[in-house]
C-alpha cells in the first residue's frame, strides 16, 4: 500500500507537505494552547513535522497515520532526531475510516481531506475520535480569487471551480456543519513557494540520479512545466489554511 510514486519522488525532501511554514506551524501549536500530555491524532501525517515539533515544544503525545511508507519512515526518524520518539507513534496505513481507541484533544487532517471524501466527511470522521471540548483541525485550500474559467481552476490542479470555496464561504460552511471556527492560520505565497518550489530541486536531483527510471520522462516533463504553471495559477488563485473547529 502506498501513494502514487510521483509524490514520494517530488516531496521526498519535504518536512512539511503543505504551504504552511515551520514558523506558522509553531504559531498554530501555540495558538491552540496545547497542554502537556494532550493527545493529538493526525490523519495523513506526512513526514510527521506537526506531531514531532508539538511534542517537543508542548509535550503533546500523538499518533499519525499516513499511506506513504517513505513519509512514515521519515516521520519516525524525525521523532528520534527531536527526542520525542516516546511521545509520538507513526503508523503506515490507510487513514480512511480510522477512529482512535483513545479520544483525542486535537484530531487533525491537514491537507488530506480526500481521505473521507471531502471536508464534511473528514470532520465527521475526526469527530468520532474527539474528546468532549476537543478541537478538530482541517487544512484545506480555498480560492484567494475566484478563477474566471474552469481552465484556470484546472491550471491550479483542481478538477473544477466547485472543488474549493472563497475563504468567507469556507468559514461559513464550517458553521453550517455545526462547528465554531475557533482559530485559523493561513498560508501565504511565500509558504506556497516553499511547498511547490522545493519540489523542483528535488526533481532535478532525482532526474540526475535516475535517468533510466520509468518515471524519468514524466518527472522531466513536470520539471519543465511546473514553475510557469505554478506561478500562473496556483500561486495567484489558491489560498490554503488550517482551521480549528469545535462542535457547537
Ligand atoms: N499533513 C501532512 C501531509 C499532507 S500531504 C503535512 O502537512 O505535512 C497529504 C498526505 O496524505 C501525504 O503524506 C499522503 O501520503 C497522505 N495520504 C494520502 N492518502 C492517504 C490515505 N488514504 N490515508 C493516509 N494518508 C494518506
Amino acid at each position: 500500500m502506498d501513494i502514487p510514486r510521483i509524490f514520494n519522488i517530488s516531496e521526498s525532501a519535504h518536512r512539511i507537505h503543505n504551504p504552511i511554514t515551520p514558523e506558522k506551524l509553531a504559531t498554530l501549536g501555540a495558538a491552540l494552547r496545547l497542554e502537556p500530555g494532550a493527545q493529538v491524532l493526525d490523519l495523513g501525517s506526512g513526514s510527521g513535522e506537526m506531531l514531532c515539533t508539538w511534542a517537543r515544544d508542548h509535550g503533546i503525545v500523538g499518533t499519525g497515520i499516513d499511506m506513504s511508507q517513505l513519509f512514515t519512515e521519515q516521520a519516525k526518524l524525525r521523532a528520534i532526531e527531536l527526542g520525542v520518539a516516546d511521545k509520538v507513534t507513526f503508523i503506515h496505513g490507510d487513514a480512511a475510516g480510522y477512529v482512535s481507541d483513545e479520544k483525542a484533544s486535537v484530531a487533525a487532517c491537514v491537507g488530506a481531506t480526500w481521505i473521507a471524501g471531502g471536508v464534511a466527511g473528514t470532520i465527521e470522521l475526526l469527530a468520532q475520535s474527539l474528546h468532549t471540548g476537543g478541537i478538530i483541525l482541517i487544512g484545506e485550500p480555498y480560492w484567494r480569487q475566484l478563477p474566471p474559467t474552469e481552465d484556470v481552476a484546472q491550471g491550479c490542479l483542481a478538477n473544477s471551480i466547485s472543488d474549493f470555496l472563497l475563504l468567507p464561504e469556507l468559514l461559513a460552511s464550517f458553521g453550517r456543519l455545526g462547528y465554531d471556527v475557533v482559530e485559523m492560520i493561513l498560508a501565504d505565497q511565500d509558504g506556497w513557494d516553499r511547498y511547490e518550489a522545493a519540489k523542483w530541486l528535488t526533481m532535478r536531483r532525482w532526474l540526475d540520479a535516475n535517468p533510466g527510471d520509468e518515471l524519468a520522462k514524466k518527472v522531466r516533463a513536470k520539471l519543465n512545466s511546473e514553475p510557469e504553471r505554478y506561478a500562473t495559477y496556483t500561486r495567484e488563485y489558491l489560498g490554503w489554511g488550517v482551521f480549528a473547529l469545535m462542535p457547537r
